[in-house]
């Protein structure tokens, strides 16, 4: 099965990368891709909990983590290739992807201690839990910083007291990864808060616009205790959520691609396909020009993704380079699903077809880890050495 590779990235990719992505794909195309459209139009989440153990099985699930935790001790371009693959079906599933491996795995990964890794990764990774990440509030979005969920020591345990909202997958997490101000110090601390644990409050949100095949909801905490062994013992300041978000970031930029591509496939054939004033419209050069365009794009995308997953396996990508591959490659999808709808015209607004699914969905990737604006200011700042996120 080839997908659009114009200038065959294919050839850069070793050979467990196209082993994981086929037989990824293979499952997705099966067993996923049908039951999309009617979750999407029902908003009615598709079946995490049967999707993270098939994910877990084919080794998907914290890909560039090590064996010894349970996880697939791959690379990170093959953890970007996994991300393509999940976001060519919809976004709220690579949207579960990145949030367990980059956001929930990650910050354990790096943070935690080896008693947690041992415990959490191996569930993790075979999907028998599922995470979530709590850091926005509904008044601090942007500016994670100014967060005001508070967590204060009383001798072996933590009481936690606030709200995050806009959580994917908040209603169905078995694990919430939580990011609280320590009432004493004033420094962000990260909190492994798990289902059940008192004072712990989980919700979905429905009539979305957008992600509706998947979940988003919110977190409440009212003193709700959490063992000092549930807190990641590395994790100090601001510093740590913002890099869990890197990681979401660069899964990101290569699923952006991965809805590119549905849209501009979707739209090459059906040009090819749908005949009128006697001739497919493919044949038109305005409608040619505009698959030329999309192809261009995508192409740009995908270049700056593979080279990206180099920086990522060398340990040298630096975070505004990552901004710079999202902030481009969701502006690609944005593009691409727009004018896959307007080829597709009045079956455009059909979620018969998936560029109208994919556009919605695409405004949420284009806010979340980071509004368009704020990896503009990121890119920005790196350029002038000058800080405009405030006056
Ligand atoms: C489907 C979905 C899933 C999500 N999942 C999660 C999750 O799992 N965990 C989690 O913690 N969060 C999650 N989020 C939240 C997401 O990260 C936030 O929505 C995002 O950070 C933006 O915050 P906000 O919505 O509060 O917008 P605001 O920060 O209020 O921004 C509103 C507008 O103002 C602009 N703006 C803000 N500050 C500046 C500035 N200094 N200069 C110029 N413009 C500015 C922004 O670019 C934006 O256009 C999710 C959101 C969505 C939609």
């Amino acid at each position: 099965m080839v997908i659009t590779d114009f200038y065959n990235f294919e050839d850069l990719l070793n050979e467990e990368d196209k082993i994981v992505r086929e037989s990824l794909r293979k499952f997705l195309v099966n067993n996923i891709k049908p039951l999309v459209k009617e979750a999407w139009h029902k908003e009615k989440s598709l079946d995490f909990r049967y999707i993270a153990k098939e994910l877990g099985k084919l080794g998907v699930l914290g890909a560039f983590m090590e064996e010894k935790y349970g996880c697939p001790g791959a690379t990170y371009t093959t953890y970007g290739v996994v991300c393509q693959e999940v976001e060519r079906i919809d976004s709220a599933l690579r949207s579960f992807v990145a949030v367990n491996t980059g956001l929930v795995m990650y910050p354990i990964w790096m943070w935690g201690s080896e008693e947690q890794k041992m415990y959490w990764l191996p569930k993790l990774a075979s999907g028998e839990v599922i995470g979530c990440y709590g850091l926005t509030e509904p008044d601090h979005g942007s500016d994670p910083g100014s967060m005001k969920t508070t967590a204060e020591r009383h001798g072996d345990y933590w009481i936690l007291n606030g709200s995050k909202m806009w959580i994917t997958e908040a209603e169905i997490a078995d694990v919430a990864m939580v990011w609280a101000k320590d009432k004493e110090t004033g420094k962000i601390k990260g909190f492994l808060v798990e289902k059940g644990m008192d004072g712990f409050y989980q919700a979905d949100l429905t009539e979305k616009g957008s992600m509706r095949a998947g979940g988003v909801g919110e977190l409440a905490f009212t003193n709700c205790k959490v063992p000092e062994k549930n807190r990641l013992p590395l994790a100090k300041g601001l510093r740590c959520p913002l890099s869990c978000l890197d990681m979401a970031r660069y899964g990101i930029s290569w699923g952006a691609i991965g809805a590119s591509i549905d849209c501009y496939e979707t739209a090459l054939e059906y040009s090819l396909d749908r005949k009128q004033f006697g001739k497919p419209i493919a044949s038109y050069q305005l409608v040619q020009s505009k698959l030329a365009d999309m192809l261009t794009e995508i192409t740009k995308g995908q270049a700056i993704c593979m080279r990206l997953g180099q920086l990522m396996n060398e340990g040298k990508a630096t975070p505004p380079q990552i901004s710079l591959a999202k902030r481009n490659n969701v502006r690609v999808a944005r593009y691409c699903s727009r004018v896959a709808r307007e080829i597709l015209g009045a079956n455009g607004i059909s979620l018969d077809y998936p560029p109208i699914r994919h556009m919605a969905n695409i405004e949420s990737v284009y806010t979340y880890e980071g509004t368009d604006d704020m990896h503009t200011l990121i890119i920005g700042r790196e350029i002038t050495g000058i800080q405009a996120f405030r006056s």
